[in-house]
């Protein structure tokens, strides 16, 4: 389909939101009294980015910076007609993308191809002495326009950030109202690179998310894809939905890590009721025994809204296996 310019719409004064047709995938560009603009996470296709750019360049601005909220390929896009400017991201993010670059720029090629390899993930590191370590909420500097901030956590991705500025929080790829809570599984999920604990990262994420609501009196939250939330309340209900599907998430992995499953089901054999592999592999062989009753522990299922959409569910269904699979190591 040909995108002519993109069209932006304004959620606060100075803060306009465009909305990509992959993934309602939201870039937000954030432009000053003097039309310096600050474009956030800019879209998926080389069309769309570069429609964004004739867009900005339509209203007047000029861009003078970029900014990453992740290391996700979705995030980490541009296109040369938005300017040859610094685009920022936390040191942990860039340090994540160039460890699994490669992979990010196939996810990219296969998607939204026609990209420019050298533009792909090109980034600056935030200027701050400490590196901006999970937790801190810090300004962001010129050529950045004034009065932002942006909070640094590892939710969902390393060095994940959400920015902040004239009562909008741009949250990257949380609180979405298409996505449930996507955990830091690992790199192309290889769970051997994932964090000890990406649940409990993704809570304490969430905290400092609604700590920077609080403390800077947000009244929009953008997520990274999704419908805007306008409002205490609506935000407010972003937040509590997050936190119910990961108690949900919680209790579907943890009651039935069980090692060994019980063994077949009939009591008459000798492998009923034993947990120990010989016994789980003669459950196995038996196959399916019209007298085999449902497993003794049955996982709660997970009710979403969002989980109707395919690729979420599969997502859920593999952070789930991946959440099953650490407490069984850990057992
Ligand atoms: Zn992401
Ligand atoms: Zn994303």
């Amino acid at each position: 389909m040909g995108l002519s310019v993109r069209e932006l719409n304004q959620v606060a004064p100075g803060v306009w939101v465009a909305t990509a047709e992959v993934w309602a995938s939201n870039t937000v560009v954030l432009v000053d009294d003097h039309g310096a603009a600050l474009v956030v996470d800019p879209g998926i296709t080389p069309e769309e980015v570069g429609s964004l750019a004739e867009a900005i360049a339509a209203r007047g601005w000029h861009v003078t910076a970029g900014l990453s909220t992740h290391p996700h390929w979705d995030h980490v896009l541009w296109s040369a007609s938005l300017g040859d400017v610094p685009r920022l991201a936390t040191p942990r993010a860039i340090a994540a993308l160039a460890d699994d670059v490669e992979r990010s720029w196939a996810d990219a090629c296969e998607v939204a191809p026609g990209h420019d390899r050298s533009l792909f993930g090109a980034l600056t590191p935030l200027g701050t002495a400490d590196g901006a370590p999970a937790g801190s909420d810090v300004p962001l500097l010129p050529p950045a326009p004034r009065g932002c901030r942006v909070v640094v956590h590892d939710g969902h991705a390393p060095g994940h950030l959400a920015l902040v500025a004239r009562g909008v929080l741009v949250a990257g790829d949380m609180l979405s109202d298409r996505e449930v809570p996507l955990l830091d599984v690992g790199p192309g999920r290889d769970a051997t690179r994932a964090p000890y604990d990406p649940l409990g990262g993704y809570r304490w994420a969430l905290e400092r998310l609604e700590d920077a609501v609080d403390r800077y009196g947000v009244q929009v939250l953008v997520p990274g894809h999704g419908g805007v939330a306008v409002g205490r309340q609506a935000i407010g209900e972003r937040f509590a939905a997050d936190r119910a599907y990961l108690r949900a998430l919680e209790r579907a992995a943890e009651p039935q890590f069980d090692p060994f499953p019980v063994g077949c089901g009939n009591p008459l054999c000798w492998c009923y009721g034993a947990r120990t592999a010989a016994a789980s592999r003669e459950a196995e062989a038996h196959g399916p025994r019209p007298w085999l009753a449902a497993p003794p522990t049955q996982a709660p299922a997970v009710s979403d809204p969002r989980l109707a959409d395919s690729w979420v569910d599969g997502e859920h269904a593999a952070q789930l296996g991946f959440l099953r699979a650490r407490l069984l190591a850990r057992r």
